[in-house]
């Protein structure tokens, strides 16, 4: 009987130790949001995301894994705003014990113009709102795990450093477009944020959600601010389907600009694998695109040589003419 007992003992002192070393676990509803928790979080506690990468956050709908997933983690981040209308139910019917914690508290939001007493979700995209984000999330980590206090705060300080740094960069990149040309087309209006803060003027086909429909007369006024202002470019984006605005570009006879990533960061083999990439992505596709450094495009006039080429022909046609000339020079001595 004794000899039970230990073994038992022994057993309820393994499943208590590795229970004990299972780390406190972050759920994220966002992938960019995931990423800010990662940098924060560090080895201290495991982070995951509810909405896949390349998901569209403002139409997802649940499934069983994440009913599963909210229930295995001891913190929820979300980002608020009328961004993830689908979470309330999720945390009701999985009956999750982790606190949730709204990422943009004490952001001022931006009102959305097509929605009545609804606000602007994409706060993310401005760097300075960004360091409201980091915040809060170290904020709750701190609450959940006090001991790590200086672990947290140190990874903070280091990661707003970086964000501190993206943003003078997106801040002196969009200074290189010609004033009159900044004018960001998309497909949802999710750069309001981004063009405040980097003085860009938006004009989406969309709203500020992804689930509105696209009424002729924003196709009229986009066609309008095409010509009037001589758009270069329009940008489709990673998360909404493409086809309104490729029939856009055509119409108009301009070019896709590239793609953007607004409410999804990229997976790890595309430029915007993080948060801090993302938005410099965005900000060097646009940049290209509005100044007409965009060259791997499929509307291209592939008529035009480019300037080495052309240094290369003139160079023979500089040649040609200097030996016709001596040529003639030969001719006329030799009469
Ligand atoms: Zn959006």
């Amino acid at each position: 009987m004794r000899k039970y007992l230990i073994v038992f003992a022994l057993s309820l002192f393994i499943f208590n130790s590795s229970q004990a070393q299972e780390k406190l676990k972050i759920i994220a509803t966002a992938s960019m949001i995931a990423d800010m928790a990662k940098n924060i979080a560090g080895d201290k506690m495991d982070v995951e995301c509810i909405v896949p990468i390349g998901g569209d956050p403002h139409t997802y709908e649940p499934t069983p894994r994440d009913v599963k997933l909210v229930v295995s983690g001891d913190i929820i981040l979300m980002n608020g705003l009328t961004f993830e209308g689908w979470l309330t139910d999720l945390i009701k019917n999985s009956g999750t014990k982790a606190k949730t914690h709204i990422v943009t508290k004490g952001i001022n939001a931006i009102t959305a113009i097509d929605h009545a007493n609804s606000t602007d979700p994409h706060a993310w995209m401005d760097f300075t709102f960004g360091y409201q984000y980091i915040l809060n999330i170290k904020n709750a980590l701190i609450e959940t795990d006090p001991s790590n206090k200086v672990y947290y705060e140190a990874r903070h300080d280091a990661y707003l450093d970086q964000l501190k740094a993206a943003d003078k960069y997106v801040m002196n990149k969009i200074k290189t477009i010609p004033e009159d040309r900044r004018i960001l087309i998309t497909s949802h209006d999710a750069f309001q944020y981004y063009g405040r803060r980097y003085g860009i003027r938006l004009e989406a086909v969309m709203g500020v959600s992804t689930d509105s429909e696209i009424k002729t007369s924003d196709v009229i006024r986009l066609n309008k601010i095409i010509e009037e202002f001589k758009v270069p470019a329009v940008f489709i984006e990673s998360t909404v389907n493409p086809k309104f605005l490729q029939q856009l570009s055509k119409d108009n006879d301009i070019v896709i600009g590239g793609e953007l990533f607004a409410d999804s960061i990229g997976d790890e083999d595309s430029e915007a694998p993080t948060y801090i990439d993302m938005l410099k992505h965005n900000t060097d596709v646009i940049v290209a695109a509005l100044t007409n450094q965009n060259t791997s495009n499929e509307f291209e006039d592939h008529e035009q040589n480019s300037p080495a080429v052309k240094i290369v022909l003139y160079g023979i046609l500089g040649v040609l003419c200097i030996g016709g000339f001596l040529l003639m020079l030969f001719r006329v001595n030799k009469g």
